[in-house]
């Protein structure tokens, strides 16, 4: 397993948590949280940026990383997972085709073609550090014809984009960004392990989990989230996309996963609630113990945390720890102010950068 990605905005030791900034911004807090917590990249989405500014205007601006000031490592998703879900929500949003995926972003009025090459050449303009390869994804209750078209039109658009990426890094002086493919083919370990098969010969710098992460139940699906995994490469990253609750990182971390993003963390925050380590679990060993109990969630706005001078959790280092007490955030969350927001987040990314930097040691 590889220990460490290297990227034109520096290293990255694995396991690695990455927050998603979908649109360029980290919600409720400025990039200075992610930096301080600790974490080495941000999740951006090629598709929402090519909508709003416009992957043009980014590239006028210096690109991405200008753009946002952000300047560690930007991973762009390629927004096939965003298209197919708007257009498996409502097919008046436009229609995944052989060659491209067609969208209307106003449900009719306008009409945009999608490709594998504009997908690829967006993220150059954003000058993204890992780019990902557009994928056709697919609902778990979809048939075996319908994972077995995604499969077939993965393949071809990630052979699609491996060279469009190959035209444009040819030129390039200076280190190259990355391009991973996705593995696709839903719940059959078969379709999965042709998927990672074909990605692997087309050959790719690491490769991702296409599809649900999660059972209807909203579980995770252990068995496919396997076979995705024994499909890729174990010398390069495999990334789990979209994941997740700190027990699941834990869980994909000992099937091979190196790499995860989720909104998880940045969302719970805005809803007032803060991962906390359990007294004297937050070591290598703790977070491997008894299957996620190695943390409490703190509910700010509880009302038994009105008089409490302590920290919200005694073992973080956050600003937010450092510096206020429970009654005060729980005040903050109170009266509606916005640093309340800002605080929990920055308290939520150091609780899984500080989770990673754990499950780093073996
Ligand atoms: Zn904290």
């Amino acid at each position: 397993m590889t220990n460490e990605l290297i990227t034109p905005h520096g290293a990255v030791p694995l396991p690695a948590f990455f927050p998603d900034a979908t649109h360029g911004a980290l919600r409720a807090t400025g990039f200075e949280d992610a930096e301080d917590a600790g974490l080495y990249g941000c999740v951006m989405n090629t598709y929402h940026l090519y909508n709003r500014p416009g992957s043009r205007l980014i590239k006028s601006l210096g690109g991405l990383h200008k753009f946002s000031g952000w300047n560690r490592v930007i991973l762009t998703d390629s927004g096939g997972f965003q298209l197919y879900s708007l257009i498996h929500e409502n097919a008046a949003y436009g229609e995944i085709r052989d060659n491209e995926i067609i969208f209307r972003p106003d449900q009719g009025k306008e009409k945009l073609t999608f490709t594998p090459e504009k997908c690829v050449q967006a993220q150059f303009q954003y000058g993204s550090d890992i780019m990902m390869a557009l994928d056709v994804c697919t609902a778990p209750d979809d048939g075996d014809e319908a994972q077995r078209r995604a499969v077939d039109l993965t393949v071809k658009w990630a052979a699609r984009c491996r060279a469009e990426f190959d035209r444009l890094t040819r030129s390039m002086k200076g280190a190259k960004p990355l391009l991973f493919g996705i593995v696709q083919g839903g719940a059959d370990r078969q379709l999965r392990m042709a998927c990672g098969k074909a990605l692997r010969e087309i050959g790719f710098d690491g490769y991702g989990f296409g599809g649900w992460p999660l059972d209807a139940d909203g579980r995770l699906w252990v068995e496919t989230l396997q076979y995705a995994a024994e499909a890729m490469d174990p010398d390069l990253p495999r990334y789990a996309m979209g994941i997740g609750r700190p027990e699941e990182i834990v869980k994909c971390v000992d099937m091979g996963y190196t790499l995860f993003d989720c909104v998880i963390p940045t969302r719970e925050a805005r809803h007032q609630r803060l991962y906390c380590f359990n007294k004297g679990m937050a070591t290598p060993k703790g977070v491997r113990e008894e299957n996620g109990r190695f943390y409490t969630f703190f509910y700010a706005l509880d009302d038994r945390h009105v008089r409490d001078a302590s920290p919200v959790d005694e073992s973080c280092d956050c600003v937010l720890c450092r510096r206020y007490s429970r009654a005060y955030l729980h005040h903050l969350f109170k009266i509606g102010d916005s640093q309340a927001y800002r605080l929990a987040t920055a308290h939520n990314l150091r609780f899984y950068s500080r989770l990673m930097e754990l499950l780093r040691h073996e």
